[in-house]
């Protein structure tokens, strides 16, 4: 049980009052002492330890020093004057060093008396020295209670001004630990305790607040992280057997005509091994009397399609109808073409719906859905239209998921008498961590190889000054016979300015490369969708050379014969946008190239960025630098963040963690799902409190 005074306001705390407790709502949700005993420290001061002067290795170092100051002298004048102390031990020299208030300070340090000093060090010309030194006779310091390391929590102004510092917060702290008895219900069990050394829940939360050493500190955090991850972890799981158990989902046992007709005459390729053990996983699935639910991740050209397709045919072959829905009117235009080229001799009836679709034929065409005339639809969003039934729809494709929300992944499911099975593709390249925290409920299929036979993408990095050279280039490429592709960066907020460096682009372009010798399309997000489509097929039926686009071309699009990707403002675009860019060339027989172009100043990050495309081709390396770069709230967006509003791990840090914790949750499942033994009790009790609104993991959405 959390203890009472815990809960209380904090105004009623001693030393906090009205306005302190107003400001410690506003400006860090601390509402009561709970609240006060989670708000976890953003680093430490560790003076668990002295350095002698040889020990000093870099600037930057946070060191404490015992030693004496045995002379004084003020260097250079007026302004650029400061106050040198020579500062010894018996293991060598150093300076002391003061820019403001040095008169006091000449009058007051002593000289030849040992000093306990703390700060961080400069090297400079092979001298070590400490600006404005936290300093205390050693004395004074002996008999002082000093904890080891000091915790330093986050700030602002409107805290300080208030008198809201690290010590006031420490002090109010240790006030809660005195007046509870410091006593908190242990969590976890007795076997995860034991099977990780960890620390009990009481001694955890104190030391994170007021560690001795870095030893336990490290104990603390890894206790308090692991326990965050497992109890999502819990949560997760305990929603995906929910729905293996509770819902039912249509069961395909056969696999039937269709799929072996097409698998034995019409598959234009050897399927990669990757794609079989997915497929082999879908088909396990399916014939599970359980709704599946798989997010299929493949980097981008892996060929989740024929998967797909084929997941479909199943779905057929038990007299169902399938769907496949695509977040954009071109890709689902592009689906929809190959698709139904693929499976043309196979007496199918494969159809599409977009926004665009004519009245009158999506009149008929419902009708025939909705008699089960129509085999599979594809489409965009207008699937998840009310007007829309299906017959019996048996299995749902999703592309790109994460430009569809988890409330349409569930309302696909009211389309229907069961639950349709779902197939979510993405080709975001998600770091399996992330993966299993955001999608711990769904369960994972990867395609991690490539088809045989493509030849690495070239990425180039050219400064703007190099433009000529890119023209060059282009023409040289568009002579062998080859198509290019230029991206324009489009962020909502200067949509504007960016449409114009569109158009400008465009307009130099056309300089450039003047008709009747070159044609150039454009794509972007402003214009009607038949123009648009009349755009993109004009450069898939290779009439064009060059396609000018903003990102919509982001997903999807197949054209094997563009080899050339030339990305605008490369700096402005992030990671995974640049690699899934990418991927849109390499995918036929020819050397593929990706021009970066970037104006002539960059960020760190933003080098970065462009130095890791250069550097590797891999989804998953990328994703990871991605994670670090920017942080996993980021990464995946603000609708998803939710869940990653971790207190203390760090996607990006603790997987390691992360893989145990999940472990642990994926045991306890397998071993008491009811977690109903003695052992099991201080977890299932912390999981009651999951989902009741004062309980300490309440914050877990
Ligand atoms: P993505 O995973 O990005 O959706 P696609 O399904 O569009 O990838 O496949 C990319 C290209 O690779 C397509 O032209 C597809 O026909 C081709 N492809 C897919 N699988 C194979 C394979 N096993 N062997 C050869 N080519 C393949
Ligand atoms: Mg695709």
């Amino acid at each position: 049980m959390i203890p009472d005074t815990l809960l209380h306001p904090i105004e009623y705390t001693k030393g906090v009052g009205t306005a302190r407790a107003e400001v410690l709502r506003s400006e860090l949700g601390i509402h009561c002492g709970l609240d006060l005993l989670q708000f976890f420290p953003n680093r430490y001061v560790d003076k668990s330890r002295f350095y002698k002067i040889n020990e000093l290795i870099a600037s930057g170092m946070e060191v404490q020093i015992i030693g004496r100051i045995v002379h004084l002298k003020t260097i250079g004048q007026k302004r650029g004057s400061r106050l040198v102390a020579t500062f010894v031990d018996e293991t060598g020299q150093m300076e002391l060093v003061w820019f403001r208030s040095q008169k006091w300070f000449s009058e007051h340090l002593k000289i030849n008396e040992p000093y306990v000093v703390f700060g961080r060090v400069n090297l400079f010309n092979g001298i070590f020295s400490l600006p404005h030194p936290e300093m205390e006779l050693l004395k004074d310091f002996e008999v002082s209670f000093k904890p080891g390391m000091q915790a330093v929590y986050r700030s602002s102004e409107k805290l300080t001004n208030r008198g809201i510092t690290n010590r006031f917060i420490s002090g109010l702290i240790a006030q809660f630990f005195k007046n509870t008895a410091a006593h908190f219900e242990e969590s976890l069990s007795g076997n995860i305790l034991r099977t990780y050394r960890m620390i009990s829940k009481t001694e955890a939360l104190f030391a994170i607040h007021f560690p001795e050493n870095p030893e336990q500190l490290a104990k603390a955090q890894f206790r308090l992280k692991f326990e965050e991850l497992f109890f999502i972890q819990l949560q997760l799981i305990a929603k995906n057997l929910y729905r293996k158990n509770k819902i039912k989902g249509f069961r395909f046992e056969k696999i039937g005509t269709y799929f072996n007709l097409f698998y034995h005459n019409h598959l234009p390729f050897e399927l990669t091994n990757a794609q079989k053990k997915v497929l082999k996983e879908i088909r396990n699935d399916l014939g599970q009397n359980a709704q599946m639910n798989r997010l299929l991740q493949g980097d981008v050209g892996s060929g989740k399609t024929i998967v797909a397709l084929m997941a479909m045919l199943i779905a057929i072959d038990n007299d169902f109808q399938a769907c496949l829905m695509a977040p954009t009117e071109i890709l689902a235009n592009q689906h929809f073409q190959s698709v139904s080229n693929q499976l043309k001799d196979m007496g199918l009836n494969v159809r599409s719906l977009t926004g665009s679709t004519k009245k009158t034929e999506r009149k008929l065409l419902l009708e025939k859905l909705e008699s089960g005339e129509i085999h599979i639809l594809i489409g965009t969003h207008a699937l998840l239209e009310d007007p829309v039934q299906f017959n019996n729809l048996g299995l749902c494709v999703i592309d790109e998921q994460h430009r569809f929300g988890v409330a349409q992944r569930s309302k696909m499911w009211y389309k229907n008498e069961y639950p349709p099975h779902i197939l979510v593709m993405t080709a975001t390249p998600i770091p399996r961590t992330l993966a299993m925290s955001l999608y711990g409920d769904l369960d994972l299929s990867v395609i991690d190889e490539l088809p045989p036979g493509r030849k690495p993408i070239k990425t180039i990095h050219l400064y703007e000054s190099k433009r000529l050279k890119l023209i060059r280039f282009m023409k040289d490429e568009i002579q062998k016979g080859r198509q290019i592709y230029i991206v324009y960066p489009l962020i909502q907020e200067s949509e504007v300015m960016d449409l114009k460096n569109l158009d400008e682009g465009y307009l130099a372009l056309l300089r450039d490369f003047p008709t009747p010798n070159y044609q150039v399309s454009v794509v972007h997000g402003k214009m009607k969708a038949e123009d648009k489509n009349r755009e993109m097929e004009r450069f898939v039926s290779g009439a064009a050379n060059i396609m000018v686009a903003t990102t919509v071309i982001e997903v999807g699009v197949d054209v094997p014969n563009a080899s050339v990707m030339v990305i605008e403002s490369a700096e402005r675009f992030g990671l995974s946008q640049l690699h899934q860019l990418r991927g849109r060339v390499g995918r036929g027989a020819e050397q593929s190239f990706c021009i970066l172009m970037s104006g002539n100043k960059l960020s760190n990050e933003a080098k970065t960025r462009l130095e890791t495309m250069v550097a590797t081709s891999d989804g998953f390396e990328i994703a990871e630098v991605d994670l670090k770069l920017r942080g996993p709230g980021d990464l995946m967006g603000k609708q998803q963040s939710g869940i990653l509003n971790l207190k203390l791990a760090d996607l990006s840090k603790d997987q390691n963690i992360l893989m145990m914790a999940r472990q642990e949750a994926i045991e306890i499942f397998r071993n008491d799902p009811a977690l109903s033994s003695k052992d099991n009790m201080p977890i299932n009790k912390a999981y009651a409190h999951l989902n009741s609104e004062k309980g300490i993991w309440g914050y877990i959405s």
